[in-house]
């Protein structure tokens, strides 16, 4: 399935909503477009999901069964990789050499989960119940039961098409759900491939629902249905808190991955050349729109020049560019709307006195580009602060001890991730207690696996992704107790 086949296949859905153009970033033309598929789809889609869980078609297979067709479609992900990374890199506008190292991550997404399947055991307990009479006790055989959700709804945005939409699908699948898959509205036709190999991997008819539409329609119609009784949710906070008001009618289960305002704590006792090169690749890498980039920078007092000087020249020695370009290290933003809103924080910025170090503008040609800009001068107040932008911009203030510090990196209402360059063990250890975040990363930034949970404290998200937590977000627990 090459690009231009799924720019062609996607106009063929049906759909009853407006025509939803998908824009190249790069060049701000029209790739294709397709029509929203309209509230009726998803009710039809939600009734093969939920018809294909009754009838036992995946949940009721063996889990050996399940990890074998999951095995495949890790294997047709490699098989299919060049594609996927040209579809996504086109479709995002992210260099070619980033798209394709996602795409083995995505791979193993499913041989990862496809182990899963047969360990998603319960636990027994031997234990004695009070009985009728005083002073007797009955023995109880219990033991739990870890039964898959059923649907489940899995929502995600267009930062890493393939990425979310593996990240989702491999551990509903490995936990038996029938699933209606919703991608973002921007990127849509990488969820196009992959749905077409998990059918041929063996995945029965049903099981996996692609719906192709806008958040406020189809997004909105998944999170109100009565009969989702999960849903994953990857994206912003402010949407986050709709799915979570949009929930409340069937009281059904919400995981939220979540926004962020990342902070990145350097030490002048550390490596500092290497932490230098990493915070600006933290924040630089894909134009800023990664959920875990270290949006603000604090920096002891006694290095603080040099760290702002040296993410500067990071920063002016980045070649921004299209996929294919020679030496492009990273694209441009995903959208008008993206690049209006993130300009926005910058000239309120301006207008509030912040010094721009570097960039603070477009670049001088077509596409939706922003020159990678550090700023300082930023009152902890301002809005820039605060709220994430989604953008290649970071704020660096000084510090002058830990307990300052600290205070800074937790003064924000999100708590994904943070990241301590450090060479002093113990202070780097004490932090990762104090920084109230998902993730620490000492020494090191852009670190995931996929067999470590992953979540965000305060408005980051509830529950985890990656991990044995991962699966079992799609899991319910029973308890049986059966007297003896
Ligand atoms: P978004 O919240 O606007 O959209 C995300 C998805 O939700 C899209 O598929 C969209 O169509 C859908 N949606 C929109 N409104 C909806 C509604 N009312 N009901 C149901 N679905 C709806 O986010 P975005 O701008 O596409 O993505 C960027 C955001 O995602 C950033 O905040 C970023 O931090 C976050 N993100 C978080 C993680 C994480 O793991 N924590 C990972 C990637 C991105």
């Amino acid at each position: 399935m090459t690009l231009q086949t799924v720019l062609d296949d996607i106009q063929k859905r049906p759909g009853t909503g407006e025509v939803i153009p998908i824009i190249d970033p790069v060049t701000e033309e029209q790739l294709t477009e397709f029509t929203d598929c309209g509230p009726e789809a998803v009710d039809e889609a939600v009734a093969r999901a939920k018809a294909s869980y009754e009838a036992g078609v995946w949940a009721g297979l063996p889990g050996r069964e399940r990890a074998k067709v999951m095995w495949r479609i890790a294997d047709l992900i490699e098989e299919h990789a060049a594609e996927f990374a040209e579809i996504d890199a086109t479709n995002t506008g992210m260099p070619m050499m980033q798209a394709e190292l996602i795409v083995p991550t995505c791979a193993e997404f499913f041989r990862y989960y496809a182990g899963w399947c047969t360990k998603l055991n319960g636990s027994s307990y031997d234990v004695k119940t009070s009985g009728i009479a005083s002073d007797t006790y009955v023995d109880q055989h219990a033991y739990t039961l870890n039964e898959p959700y059923g649907v489940v709804g899995l929502i995600f945005p267009w930062n890493g098409p393939i990425f979310n939409a593996s990240a989702k699908l491999a551990p509903a699948l490995a936990a038996g759900c029938s699933s209606v898959v919703k991608p973002a509205e921007e990127t849509p036709l990488s969820a196009l491939l992959l749905d077409r190999l998990i059918a041929e991997a063996g995945v029965p008819d049903g099981v996996v629902n692609l719906l192709t539409g806008y958040g406020h329609t189809a997004g909105a119609a998944i999170t109100a249905h009565p009969d989702v009784e999960k849903v994953a949710f990857t994206g912003s906070t402010e949407v986050g808190k709709e799915i979570v008001k949009a929930s409340a009618g069937n009281l059904k289960k919400v995981m939220l991955e979540l926004g962020g305002k990342s902070p990145v704590l350097i030490y002048a006792d550390a490596d500092l050349d290497k932490a230098i090169f990493m915070a600006a690749m933290g924040i630089f890498v894909h134009s800023g729109q990664g959920c875990v980039c270290g949006s603000r920078i604090f920096v002891e007092r006694s290095v603080y020049d040099r760290v702002v000087e040296g993410i500067a020249a990071v920063a002016n020695s980045m070649k921004l560019g299209g996929p294919k370009e020679e030496g492009c290290m990273s694209g441009p933003l995903i959208s008008a709307k993206q690049l209006t809103r993130v300009m926005g924080f910058l000239d309120e910025g301006k207008r509030d006195g912040v010094e721009v170090v570097t960039g603070g503008h477009r670049l001088d040609r077509k596409g939706y580009f922003v020159h990678p800009t550090v700023l300082t001068n930023v009152d902890r107040g301002m809005r820039l602060f605060q709220q994430e932008i989604f953008g290649p911009v970071v704020t660096i203030l000084p510090f002058d001890n830990d307990d300052e510090a600290v205070a800074m990196a937790n003064d924000t209402t999100y708590g994904l991730a943070s990241t301590v360059w450090t060479n002093n063990l113990s202070r780097a250890h004490t932090l990762a207690k104090r920084l109230q975040a998902g993730t620490v990363s000492i020494n090191c930034q852009l670190v995931f696996d996929h067999s470590v949970p992953f979540g965000g404290y305060k408005q980051s998200g509830w529950g985890h992704e990656f991990g044995r937590e991962g699966v079992e977000a799609y899991l319910k627990k029973k308890s049986v107790f059966a007297q003896l």
